[in-house]
């Protein structure tokens, strides 16, 4: 098996049992009904303004505590040589449970903290980053309502206001749909249009394909040298929950990033 593939499989299975962690608790959360004002709609229609920072959603610190302690447990169980690290990062957030709170005011941008080696500041954000995910998938489930996916166009999530990391053409109509990595919101966007820097010059957007994943496309922006992979769902190809699609096209990510493209986004602890 070569690198990638081994680096792939193990990352596919790390995050399959996250995601069915994160589910398993997503059950056990309750989110109340949200609802916003006809001044704070108009915010978020016409400003821009995401849910998330008009309203947070109620935070259960002794569930949020429960699943940080399975979240840790499954990253020791597939990541074996990091597991002391993974301990530190578990009794901090234990010692600091504001930090969660803090994750959803920031803007999902943690500031250096004192007390974690300069190494595991990323590890502690992932931590925090995949506990947190449950939560705004249920609070994303209850703005529902409120939302208008097909007219907000921005490159941001509306939900949470995180950046998509991955978008799909609709098998009905082609039309490109943007996923929230933190809260799956989805939303429709420019076809061929730079989410992350808004380049919309036709000229300097182009895209590769590779035979191995014939269903998907990487888009490539000049402007500001960022990719990002697309699911082509006309194909008719199958796929599976949008974040394993991710993790299991990595070899589309080391091909972009070779060619000195990147993207921000989500660690896969390699
Ligand atoms: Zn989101
Ligand atoms: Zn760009």
């Amino acid at each position: 098996m070569t690198e990638i593939n081994r680096v792939i499989e193990n990352a596919v299975k790390l995050f399959t049992e996250l995601i069915a962690v994160q589910k398993q608790y997503a059950g056990k959360i309750k989110v109340p009904q949200l609802s916003f004002s006809e001044d704070e709609i108009t915010r978020h229609n016409e400003a821009g303004e995401v849910f998330l920072n008009l309203r947070l959603p109620f935070y259960d610190a002794a569930l949020c505590s429960e699943l940080r302690e399975e979240i840790c447990r499954v990253i020791k169980k597939h990541r074996p040589e990091m597991a002391f690290r993974i301990e530190e990062i578990n009794s901090y957030l234990s010692e600091n449970p504001g930090i969660f709170e803090e994750f959803l005011l920031k803007d999902r941008n943690l500031p250096l903290k004192d007390g974690v080696p300069n190494n595991d500041q990323e590890l502690l954000g992932f931590v925090v980053y995949q506990t947190m995910r449950p939560l705004l998938h249920k609070y994303a489930a209850a703005i529902q309502p409120c939302l208008k996916p097909e007219e907000w166009l921005r490159d941001y999530c509306p939900v949470c206001g995180e950046k998509a990391n991955f978008s799909y053409l609709r098998k009905e109509d082609g039309k490109r749909v943007l996923v929230c990595p933190m809260c799956g919101t989805e939303w429709l966007y420019r076809y061929l249009a730079c989410s992350w820097c808004g380049n919309y010059n036709h000229k300097s957007i182009k895209y590769f394909e590779v035979a191995e994943f014939p269903a998907y496309e990487v888009y490539l922006c000049e402007s500001c040298h960022g990719y990002l992979k697309t699911f082509n769902g006309k194909k008719g190809i199958e796929h599976e929950d949008w974040l394993l699609e991710d993790i299991k096209t990595l070899t589309l990510d080391m091909l972009a990033l070779k060619e000195g493209y990147t993207r921000t986004g989500q660690k896969l602890l390699q």
